[in-house]
């Protein structure tokens, strides 16, 4: 068969342009060899409909131990009991969630989107929000952190059947405690999307969810640094039934239902090519190795936090506790909005997303902030002194970021600096 060029001319740009350039959205990471290479294998020719040890097709022996071993690594990472590894995405692991434990028409909380929340956690564009009642609690005005007092209220005054917990764009701690008692005192499940910082919580620098929430989702490309995916996770909880009961009127296992409410409740056949990566990255984080690079991505993101705020920019909340920031540009650039800044960091090989701020004045589209991110970076082998020098780069861009001239010299400055740092230095 001939080589299918075009295509493969176009991966090698992309390679291209993420060897040249600094990564710093917060949602990406770079995948290691092995990582890649599982993704790639022969796994992605095989159907495996059902569960290790329960499938619909045959010649699932192999897949098998691989799914077992994702599941089995996972819960050791994280402490839990029960892992479902099938989720082809974050979003689909959260609509799983949403669908064995609502009913269409249900209420929910879930971080106000503008505010930092997900799409999957109640946006009217989703199907979390077409299909069931969702209500946005808010971060604090004043701290830029959520407010906690508004959920219990908004909780007492809506009686959810869920919480969720966990966002795209919030750089502190959650309390997930405090959380918890909230969800107890109305009789509400609670689940945390811990998609973002998941890395740090597995290396034991952020509060683990799977003490406290009910159910625990995620992503696996974030901090991670897996292949793209979704997971579901439960402690100590998992075997309890919660009285929740079938259309027939059996009572079923909170595992039960997350199992059916993936297959056949949203997806076909796993990508057990994917799993397998999954599977790699398990592995990879459980290895001291990843905890100290975890540690360097937190470290990171304050010096860069830290950096810009001394250089006149405003962090949302005042700082960050993971590996993320969302950065308000009105205070520094009252004309400037995220998206023209997006494009002038982006021509200069500075890669960054345009992001609301809370009670931003601005739609989606446009936004007065950009969300930066420092694991793709950490992963390159980043440490404190490029944080300096990105802060530097990024104020000289935005200080005039129609100026072709200043674009190119910053372009060539990172294409520079970039040559220094393996596309994968672990
Ligand atoms: N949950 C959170 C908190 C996220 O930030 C994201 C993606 O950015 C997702 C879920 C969705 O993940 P995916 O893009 O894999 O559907």
């Amino acid at each position: 068969m001939k080589r299918d060029q075009e295509i493969f001319d176009l991966i090698e740009k992309e390679h291209q342009r993420q060897l040249k350039g600094i990564e710093l959205i917060a949602s990406e990471n770079f995948v290691s060899d092995e990582v890649m290479e599982a993704m790639g294998s022969y796994l992605t020719n095989k159907y495996a409909e059902g569960y290790p040890g329960k499938r619909y097709y045959g010649g699932c022996g192999v897949v098998d131990q691989v799914e077992q071993l994702a599941i089995d690594r996972v819960c050791k990472l994280f402490g839990a009991e029960y892992a479902n590894v099938q989720p082809h995405s974050g979003a689909q692991a959260n609509a799983a969630v949403l669908l064995a434990v609502l009913n269409p028409g249900d209420t929910f909380l879930g971080l106000n989107l503008a505010h930092g929340g997900h799409l999957s956690h109640g946006s009217a564009v989703n199907t979390s929000g077409i299909l069931y009642k969702a209500v946005g609690y808010d971060l604090n005005p004043e701290t830029g952190r959520v407010d906690y007092d508004q959920m219990e209220k908004l909780a007492l005054e809506n009686k959810p059947k869920l919480i969720i917990g966990g966002g795209s764009a919030y750089s502190r701690e959650w309390d997930y405690k405090r959380m918890r008692e909230i969800a107890d005192k109305v009789g509400a499940l609670l689940m945390i999307d811990m998609a973002h910082p998941a890395g740090l919580i597995a290396a034991g620098l952020l509060d683990n969810p799977v003490k406290y929430a009910h159910i625990v989702t995620s992503t696996t490309h974030k901090t991670l640094r897996g292949p793209r995916g979704g997971i579901i996770l439960m402690g100590k909880d998992f075997e309890n039934p919660w009285g929740l009961t079938t259309p027939k009127g059996q009572v079923k296992m909170m595992s039960q239902l997350l199992n059916s409410a993936v297959f056949p409740g949203q997806q076909g056949g796993p990508l057990e090519h994917v799993i397998a990566a999954k599977a790699v990255a398990f592995g990879e984080a459980l290895q001291p190795e990843f905890k100290e690079w975890a540690a360097q991505v937190q470290k990171n993101a304050k010096v860069l936090a830290d950096e810009l705020t001394r250089r006149g920019f405003t962090i949302v909340s005042g700082g960050t506790d993971n590996h993320s920031m969302l950065v308000d540009l009105r205070s520094k650039y009252p004309e400037l909005t995220g998206k023209v800044a997006e494009n002038a960091l982006v021509a200069a090989d500075i890669t960054v997303n345009k992001n609301m701020v809370p009670f931003d004045s601005r739609s989606a589209f446009q936004t007065s902030g950009i969300r930066l991110g420092t694991p793709a970076i950490t992963t390159r082998g980043a440490k404190e002194d490029l944080m300096v020098l990105i802060a530097e780069l990024i104020e000289e861009v935005l200080n005039d970021p129609e100026n072709e001239e200043v674009i190119a010299n910053v372009r060539a400055r990172v294409n520079e600096t970039m040559k220094n740092y393996p596309l994968f230095a672990y």
